[in-house]
């Protein structure tokens, strides 16, 4: 019977040890991650987990125990360090070695570092798992003033909580936009603006150029003063075992629809890969969202125990900061033009609009801000290819049903 070895036990790793149970393999599994504490979510860690609005519990996947009740092997503190794909062999740090007949790789994606001097600091912050999260969190409170280094997601999601739980938050950004590498200029402006309208200071075109006992320095010699210093600039694939056994890799782990290696006995899942997107022509992407890590453990896990390959989706990701909800459906590459439905002023009270990005009449991606019905009615149509009028859709008056041409 085939023995399953899924080396890191995250958001991915933990999903589909449960979906292989769940679509009957009855064969051993070993579920084996570095970090101490069973699959947990990471999305909260920069929001309700850091503002102290759920615990450890709220975080995991599932309960501890759920794992030795579905007959999964969970190893903590496991670290691999070799694959010997010819043998089928994982070797661990301990010196451990595990045997497998089909390995997942789902070992994620780790924080870019800074380059300058001053990174090395120990007192320097980042935030990808729940140590991290610890102890950005013991260095927040009033009168406390955080720099957060990089204005994506993860930093502003940072910023929004540190407002929350009474400290001074500063974002400094090297491009001349937030959240430049990853969402229209609309949504940018949005976000900057909502994040100066809570407090948050927003700096662009600034680039850290050292990190020194009392904060940041700048190119142009500034400096930012801060308590602590986040750095948020960025993840990139952990992909060193997969390039260590000879597996191709290109921005990460390559995979094709199934999630399948290049090894034939080898599946890479979640943000360590390099994978197909089906409703984007096909075109690779690494896709750092939960959605994705889901939908590429039900590919291998069908895939490994015989059933039908699951329907392509649409990819999307959400994020949230104060009481806005932003959700994102699609990929904006090869768009011609960009349509804005509803008000993006961030001043204004509850701010809800839609960025729809389109390639002719199609809807390739939209960035939808506490806006569901767009959202929904944008996946939709991405998915279906479904031909839309753009007046009408620029038109909020226009319900969403009614923008689909013919
Ligand atoms: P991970 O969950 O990172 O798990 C990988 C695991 O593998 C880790 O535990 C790692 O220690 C382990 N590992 C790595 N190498 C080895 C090894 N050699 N041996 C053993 N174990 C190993 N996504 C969204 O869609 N929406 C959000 O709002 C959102 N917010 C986020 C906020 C934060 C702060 C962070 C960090 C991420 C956020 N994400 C969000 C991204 C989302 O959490 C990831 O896309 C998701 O966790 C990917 O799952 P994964 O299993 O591929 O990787």
């Amino acid at each position: 019977m085939t023995k399953v070895l899924i080396i890191g036990a995250g958001h991915a790793g933990g999903t589909v040890a449960a979906l292989l149970r769940q679509y009957g393999h009855e064969g051993e599994i070993v579920l084996a991650g570095e970090e101490p504490a069973p699959p947990y979510q990471r999305p909260p860690l920069s929001k309700a987990w850091l503002k102290g609005e759920t615990d450890l519990e709220g975080l995991l996947l599932r309960p501890e125990s759920f794992y030795a009740e579905h007959g999964i092997e969970l190893r903590l503190g496991a670290s691999a360090t070799a694959i010997n794909a010819a043998a089928r062999t994982v070797i661990f740090a301990d010196g451990a070695v595990e045997s497998y007949d089909a390995l997942i790789l789902a070992t994620g994606s780790t924080a870019r570092k800074l380059t300058i001097p001053g990174a090395e600091r120990p007192e320097l912050l980042e935030l990808r798992t729940l140590v991290d999260a610890e102890r950005l969190k013991a260095a927040l409170g009033p009168g406390r003033r955080l720099a957060i280094i990089g204005g994506g997601y993860v930093g502003l999601e940072a910023a929004a909580s540190a407002r929350a739980l009474g400290s001074d938050a500063v974002v400094v950004e090297r491009m001349d936009r937030v959240l430049a590498r990853v969402a229209s200029h609309t949504l940018s402006d949005f976000f900057t603006g909502y994040h100066r309208r809570h407090g948050v200071e927003i700096l662009t075109s600034a680039e850290v150029t050292a990190v020194e006992d009392d904060g940041a320095r700048l190119a142009d010699g500034r400096l930012v003063e801060a308590d602590a210093v986040l750095v948020g600039v960025g993840a990139l694939a952990c992909d060193q075992l997969a390039l260590g056994a000879g597996l191709t890799c290109e921005n990460g782990v390559v995979v094709d629809e199934t999630a399948r290696t290049s090894d034939p006995a080898i599946w890479a899942i979640g943000d360590a890969t390099f994978r197909p997107v089906p409703t984007h022509a096909g075109r690779r992407h690494r896709l750092e969202s939960v959605p994705n890590a889901l939908e590429q453990a039900k590919q291998a896990a069908a895939a490994i125990t015989g059933r039908a390959p699951p329907a392509a989706e649409v990819p999307w990701f959400w994020s949230d900061q104060y009481d806005v909800k932003l959700q994102i459906a699609g990929l904006p590459d090869g768009a011609d033009r960009q349509v804005v439905r509803g008000d993006p002023d961030p001043a204004g009270d509850s701010p809800s609009f839609a960025v729809f990005h389109l390639q002719g009449d199609r809807v390739l991606c939209v960035e939808a801000v506490n806006a569901g019905p767009e959202f929904m009615a944008g996946r939709m149509m991405i998915g279906r290819g479904t031909p839309v009028d753009p007046e009408k859709l620029a038109d909020p008056s226009v319900s969403m049903k009614a923008v689909a041409v013919g």
